[in-house]
Parts: C-alpha cells; structure tokens; sequence
C-alpha cells in the first residue's frame, strides 16, 4: 500500500481490490495537474524543493469520476478473498499464510489454474484431498466480480498509515493505524521535482 489513498469523485475508494493509493510522487503530480483535490495532509511529512514546499497528502479526491471497470485479477490473494479465508474442504476460518491454493480438477488431469478451478485450501485438507481425490469443494469456484470481493474486503481489517483515512473509509472491520508506514519528518529535495516540469 502507498502513502496517498484517492479517492473518487463521490468520496468512495476508486478501488477497494486492492485499495487504491499512490506513492508520493504520483500524488504531487496529480495536484500539480489539478486532478485532485487534497482533503488531508500528513502532519509531519514534508516536500521542500527549490521552487516547491508542501505538506504531503495523505487524501486526495478526484475531481472527475472514475467508473470502475469491475474486472477482477487472478491472484492468491482474490482467490482467499473470495473464499473468505475460509477451506473449502472443511469450512474452517484460517490466516492468508494457512491457506493454499487448490485445484479442485488436479492439473495432471488438465485442471487450469483459473478461478473457475482453484479453491483456497488448509494445508490439512490440501494433503487429504491428493489421497482422497473424491473430495469435492463446498462450494463450486466461480469467477467473482469486483463487488463481491469489495465486499468481503471490507470484512477483514486493513492497516493505514494516517488516522485520517478511519474517517473516509467505511470498512465493517477494524482499520488499524501504523504510522512507521509513512515518513514523520521533513526531506529537503536539492533538485527540483524533475516529474512537475514547472
Ligand atoms: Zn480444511
């Protein structure tokens, strides 16, 4: 995760898989292209530059909508995201780590590692099932949408780097605060920011 969380034009996340941020140099250049505006600023974290001194944003919001295109990667993580971190052998709840990647038809017998295919699995039920081939999911993978998984994210906690962020982001979980994620201190830039083009 980066330092600046962008928000849409109607305050909403533009993405919620993965959440969507941008490093620092992507946020000053979005402000200086005057595509966002800034609703929060790191207390500490300041830019001095030859011909720029700014406070780093922790918030920005669009100022033109971006509809989100509902595509979803095929990952590890959206594939758990999707099972809710949940076997779906044995139907038990278990951490990112716990839990592997199964394919429901083995690729030996031409499974394909596609969501329609794989499960999230304990390692438990992961060993079970190369004996006992018969085992069967509980639920029969499919392609989820982006909304689906949006949903199950905002289940699980999220760490932010700015206490800001826990009043824009309506997550049903805990949104814990770490602020070693994000520099407290000023960084003098000898050289102007070669990316503004000023
Ligand atoms: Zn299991």
């Amino acid at each position: 995760m980066s330092t600046t969380l962008v928000l849409n034009a109607d305050m909403q996340p533009v993405s919620f898989v993965p959440l969507s941020t941008v490093s620092w140099q992507d946020a000053v250049r979005i402000i200086f292209l005057e595509r966002a505006f800034v609703l929060e600023e790191y207390d500490l974290w300041v830019i001095r530059s030859p011909s720029v001194q700014m406070r780093m944003p922790s918030i920005i919001r669009l100022k033109q909508y971006q509809k989100h295109n509902g595509k979803v990667e095929f990952s590890r993580h959206n594939v758990i995201l999707r099972d809710n971190y949940t076997c779906q052998y044995c139907g038990k709840g278990f951490a990112f780590d716990e839990l592997t990647f199964d394919h429901v038809v083995p690729r030996r017998e031409g499974g394909k590692t596609k969501f329609d295919n794989i499960v999230a699995a304990c390692h438990d039920c992961n060993q079970k099932k190369a004996h006992f081939h018969k085992m069967k999911p509980k639920h029969t993978p499919k392609q989820p949408d982006y909304w689906q998984l949006a949903t199950n994210r905002k289940k699980r906690p999220v760490t932010v780097p700015h206490a800001t962020w826990k009043n824009y982001l309506f997550w049903d979980a805990e949104v814990v605060v770490d602020e070693n994620m994000a520099p407290q201190n000023v960084w003098e830039v000898t050289n102007d920011l070669p990316f503004l083009n000023l």
